[in-house]
């Protein structure tokens, strides 16, 4: 089928919640994509930070085709060969000792807030509901995690809303303080904004955020769902700060395009949750672990992150660099391999003409280009897309 064909069928019956770009993606290859005409793209976006390692990564590709032919689902009424094998590794390389698995990231943030809810109500003896989350966040489309995501937007037409829940500005400690009192349990926090427009909050934000979730006795989540798994140059961002949180939620990135989430704890909280406290049918899967597996695997190889992080820092200059030549560039902002250019008019244009160039990105909030290459780009990737942003920018009159 051709582009045309395949948009036509998708506005004839499937449901309108996105505004898509009229081409049809069918193949992949590390960080090259080709649409249903046989066009190439350089893709810089990774399908919002999934494919980490590059579109069929051998080693997934083979571990998912191995396990397809061995058992595919089996539930969690058994213990799971892979699940298991997919926890040791997660519990190996982060401070969570335990670990809970699903199918995306607002299913594992639900699990981060029930799991905080339980954990006081219940191991504790003392309910503290209450949640704190940041303005411009955002933590998911199902009902709780739009509630946690601090972005009314998102919210418009679904209240009532999940209660128990208030937002701070992010990037601010005094009114982070103000928010915590007894009824808190939880603050729920990306330890850099993706979706709110790539924000990065000062360099002892997350350390000061620790301090005084320990002085108030609440507990800390980072959800590292778009930050998570080498994106930010550490396997995850919060090991940039010192600190670790006593929660963290995973996904995107988790099986390199295989859809899994987790959510981890330590083993002091994992009291919350008791049999039959929490469930999910597909969570880890035979399939899905075995691509979590391998992705780990691949992600952990000595030396793939730290290039990973150089590659961003060259990125980051050279999109500082093109920022100071072009008055319509606001700035420029992120960390590793996530990058965010702001302008000064909406991007939709330049991510349209960016696309013409033969270069997939995509924005963060109206006026935020985003860059979440595959971790595997290359300088000479890098130099083809600032080149093309250059021009494109130039053209736009920007
Ligand atoms: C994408 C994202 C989510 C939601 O993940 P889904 O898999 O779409 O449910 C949650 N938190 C952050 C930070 C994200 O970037």
């Amino acid at each position: 089928m051709s582009n045309l064909s395949i948009k036509a069928l998708t506005e004839a019956h499937v449901m309108n919640t996105y505004g898509r770009l009229p081409i049809a993606i069918v193949r992949g290859e590390g960080a090259r994509l080709w649409d249903a005409d046989g066009r190439e793209y350089l893709d810089f976006f990774a399908g919002i930070a999934v494919c980490n390692l590059g579109h069929c990564h051998p080693k997934v590709t083979e571990a998912v085709c191995r396990q397809a032919a061995t058992l595919v689902h089996v539930s969690n009424l058994y213990h799971i060969e892979t699940q298991a094998e997919l926890a040791k590794r997660l519990a190996a390389n982060s401070f969570a000792d335990r670990w809970f698995f699903c199918n995306g990231g607002a299913e594992a943030n639900e699990a981060a807030i029930k799991l905080a809810r339980r954990y006081w109500a219940v191991a504790q003896g003392t309910p503290r509901p209450g949640v704190v989350t940041a303005n411009h966040s955002f933590h998911g489309r199902t009902l709780c995690t739009l509630t946690a995501t601090g972005q009314p937007k998102y919210q418009e037409g679904f209240e009532p809303l999940v209660p128990g829940f208030t937002y701070v500005d992010y990037d601010d400690l005094d009114a982070l303080e103000a928010a915590l009192n007894p009824s808190v349990g939880l603050v729920l926090l990306e330890p850099v904004q993706g979706e709110g427009g790539v924000r990065v909050p000062s360099p002892d934000y997350l350390r000061g955020v620790r301090a005084l979730c320990d002085k108030h006795n609440v507990l800390l989540a980072l959800d590292e769902v778009q930050t998570g798994l080498g994106r930010t140059g550490r396997l995850f961002c919060h090991e940039h700060s010192g600190i670790t949180p006593d929660i963290m939620t995973l996904a995107k990135g988790l099986g390199n395009g295989v859809p899994i989430g987790a959510m981890g704890c330590t083993e002091k909280v994992s009291a919350g949750f008791a049999p039959g406290s929490h469930a999910c049918t597909f969570g880890g899967n035979p399939l899905s672990a075995a691509a979590g597996v391998a992705t780990m695997d691949a992600l952990t190889e000595p030396g793939f992150i730290e290039t990973a992080a150089r590659r961003g820092d060259y990125l980051h200059a050279a999109l500082r660099e093109l920022a100071a030549r072009h008055p319509g560039v606001r700035e420029v902002r992120g960390m590793g391999l996530m990058a965010g250019v702001e302008c000064a008019d909406a991007v939709g244009p330049l991510v349209e003409a960016m696309r013409d160039a033969g270069v997939i990105c995509g924005p963060a909030g109206p006026n935020v280009l985003r860059f979440l290459p595959p971790l595997v780009v290359t300088e000479v990737d890098i130099d083809t897309v600032t080149a093309a942003l250059d021009r494109c920018l130039g053209d736009l009159g920007w």
